[in-house]
């Protein structure tokens, strides 16, 4: 932002220059290609990603950009180098590393992936002054790139999914880094998109963190836009799902996706006990709380209807509600 950052974006861009051309150069690269292939990762997509290679050792960037005490103290303000115990190191050592760009393409900083089993998996920079992860979106910038006009924007979790997903022709995939999405995503997104899919992992860490997003985006959901969830069948992300669904296959899963509130009643309906009226009320309580922090519009209209049939139908009775009891200001 200040004009003093300029030497950073400069550092990263050139350490993302050396990484990619590791990829195809350095001796043990061979093995990172074949992991890449393994996962099929096209050159292209490599390429359009600017994916790169970290190779092993300790002081690969230290020797290359990180001759001065000046250029050092850089290196550990951009968190490419470490330091411990008076020792300074690469940060990212045998792995493939992801550049991480923002909207405007500049890379700010990356992730780095073993090339098979062992902890940790993923390797972020550090937040740094350039590199601000609850702002941050994985791919928004390609996605820009590729789409001259995005309908939607889909939110994944990991660089893997938004790779998959293009390499299959989806070219509207972002992730969030490793961190539960933000207002500040969420604003970002429905900014750019009149519609956004949060797709996260089939595992319980990926159905908690779209409740969470889900809390996130009560307040942002104005009806203008539409937030919808898709649910992905248990042990598969989007990355295994597109592999082995296909484009098609994917495409037609996607358009099943949820809405914002048939996810908050379900889920809610999920956790409570509809089968007697006390529940049922419980769960109309808790979905007027969540209803309270929407603005006024569709979104909170549809979930106040909602309320009012849960508070009002008994067993048997007819799904008419007995009463209408709506909100405040609806
Ligand atoms: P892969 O398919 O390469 O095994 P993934 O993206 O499916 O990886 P998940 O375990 O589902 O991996 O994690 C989702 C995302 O969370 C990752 O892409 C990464 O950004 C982040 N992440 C996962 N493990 C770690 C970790 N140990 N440290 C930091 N971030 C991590
Ligand atoms: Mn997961
Ligand atoms: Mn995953
Ligand atoms: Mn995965």
């Amino acid at each position: 932002k200040t004009p003093t950052q300029a030497p950073l974006y400069a550092l990263v861009e050139k350490a993302a220059a050396l990484y990619r051309r590791q990829l195809r150069e350095h001796p043990q690269a061979n093995r990172a290609v074949e992991y890449l292939k393994q996962r099929g990762v096209s050159g292209e997509i490599a390429g359009d990603f600017g994916l790169g290679y970290a190779p092993p050792g300790w002081s690969f960037l230290l020797e290359r950009l990180g001759r001065g005490p000046g250029e050092q103290a850089r290196l550990l303000e951009c968190g490419l180098i470490a330091e411990q115990d008076g020792r300074r190191y690469d940060r990212f050592r045998d792995r493939i590393v992801f550049p991480i760009r923002d909207r405007r393409g500049r890379v700010i900083g990356f992730g780095g992936r073993l090339l098979g089993e062992g902890k940790p998996k993923y390797l972020n920079s550090p937040e740094t002054p350039i590199f601000h992860k609850g702002r941050e979106l994985y791919g928004l910038f390609e996605a820009l790139r590729s789409n001259r006009k995005l309908a939607s924007l889909v939110i994944v979790e990991g660089y893997m999914d938004v790779i998959a997903l293009a390499q299959f022709g989806l070219t509207s995939a972002v992730a969030t880094l490793g961190t539960a999405t933000t207002a500040d995503h969420l604003k970002q997104l429905l900014k750019t998109a009149p519609e956004i899919v949060f797709c996260f992992d089939g595992d319980r860490a990926g159905r908690d963190a779209a409740w969470k997003a889900l809390q996130i985006a009560l307040p942002l959901a104005s009806g203008h836009q539409l937030i919808r969830f898709l649910f992905l069948p248990e042990g598969e992300d989007p990355d295994t799902l597109v592999r082995r669904l296909g484009r098609d296959g994917f495409t037609a899963l996607m358009a099943s996706a949820q809405s914002l509130s048939d996810f908050l009643f379900d889920r809610l309906a999920e956790h409570g006990d509809m089968a007697s009226s006390d529940g049922r009320k419980r769960v109309a309580s808790q979905a007027q709380e969540l209803a309270s922090e929407m603005p006024a519009g569709i979104y909170r209209d549809l979930a106040l209807e909602r309320i009012a049939m849960l508070k009002g139908v008994s067993p048997g009775a007819s799904a008419r509600p007995r009463s209408r009891r709506p909100g405040r200001s609806a």
